[in-house]
């Protein structure tokens, strides 16, 4: 089989299961964190359990920049780094830096989030570097870009500004949970979860791409749900939760 056919059917692979995903997880929690269970096989710490299935995002991006033709194109290299300013920071400093990191984590968890990271920095990657018409040093002056990077720096700050407020909850090697304030916490249960979100619609936009667009969808999918039951969570285990506080969107959901 032709690599594109293979690649062709892992990206619309992506789009299927984000849709599969989205309606499991609204009745199975992820068992990581605060919805952690028994029963999911063997388990690892959350911190190497990050770091693990994470790398793929870094490693396979790196290795389809090398080996595709457009390691001086400036606009590959810049894709290349807005890409890699989320992964280093997601893969090697946020499981540095995480309170808990010594809580259990599942294999089973790990092996998927692997896999998906694997493919999806395939697809992302393959495609900017090989397989799309170049993009020209234009590309980087145009609307859709200009506004997709502000979308992406945006969601950047709120992500990681957002866990960072978390992380301040808690004492070194504390486990327990109290109830978040400031910054968006103020509007939204689950702000790093918008942050995430903005910053794949953002790429989806600033590279203009299907396999940037499946991303974006994957996440949405993936977080939703997660962001409903956090803040179900949230209202069931403290009675003085803020009542005006929405789920994720601030001001609207
Ligand atoms: P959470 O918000 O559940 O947790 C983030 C960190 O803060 C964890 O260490 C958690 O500890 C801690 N924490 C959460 N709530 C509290 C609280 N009320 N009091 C004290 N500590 C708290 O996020 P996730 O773990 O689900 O995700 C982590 C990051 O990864 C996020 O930035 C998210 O956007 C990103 N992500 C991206 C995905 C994607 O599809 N692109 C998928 C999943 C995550 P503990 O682990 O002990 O609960």
């Amino acid at each position: 089989m032709q690599e594109k056919t293979i690649y062709d059917l892992l990206l619309w692979t992506v789009f299927i299961s984000s849709i599969l995903i989205f309606v499991v997880l609204f009745f199975i929690r992820a068992p990581y964190g605060r919805h952690y269970r028994q029963g999911w096989g063997l388990e690892t710490s959350a911190r190497l359990g990050w770091m693990v299935m994470e790398s793929p995002a870094v490693l396979v991006m790196a290795y389809v920049f090398v080996i595709g033709d457009r390691t001086t194109h400036l606009a590959s290299v810049v894709f290349f780094l807005i890409w890699m300013s989320h992964y280093i920071q997601r893969t090697f400093i946020y499981p540095m830096l995480m309170k808990g990191g010594k809580k259990n984590f599942p294999i089973l968890l790990i092996i998927f989030a692997l896999t998906f990271n694997s493919i999806n920095a395939y697809l992302n990657g393959r495609y900017l570097f090989y397989f799309s018409a170049p993009y020209t040093t234009a590309w980087l002056t145009g609307p859709r870009f200009l506004l997709g990077v502000a979308l992406f720096a945006a969601g950047f700050v709120i992500n990681v500004h957002s866990d960072s407020i978390l992380r301040n909850l808690r004492q070194e090697d504390e486990n327990g949970y109290s109830i978040p304030e400031g910054g968006l916490f103020r509007y939204v249960s689950n702000p790093n979860y918008f942050g995430e979100m903005l910053e794949w619609i953002g790429w989806a936009v600033l590279t203009w791409s299907l396999p940037g667009l499946a991303f974006a969808v994957f996440t949405i999918a993936n977080l939703l749900p997660r962001a409903w039951a956090n803040h179900r969570w949230y209202q069931k285990e403290f009675s003085s939760y803020p009542e005006g506080r929405k789920i994720l969107i601030p001001f609207i959901f």
